[in-house]
């Protein structure tokens, strides 16, 4: 079986795969809720 959650992953996030609410920023390609966590390890304060 084909492996379909992350089979063509520039739809979604590139952490959990979630398609809504994705942010491109600075390069990532993350959902809100991952961008938050992402984000908080870079150092974006303004995300936390
Ligand atoms: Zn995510």
């Amino acid at each position: 079986m084909k492996p379909k959650k992350f089979f063509g992953r520039k739809l979604g996030c590139d952490r959990c795969g979630r398609k809504r609410g994705i942010v491109r920023r600075y390069g990532l390609h993350f959902c809100r809720q991952c961008f938050r966590e992402v984000a908080r390890d870079l150092g974006f304060r303004k995300y936390q």
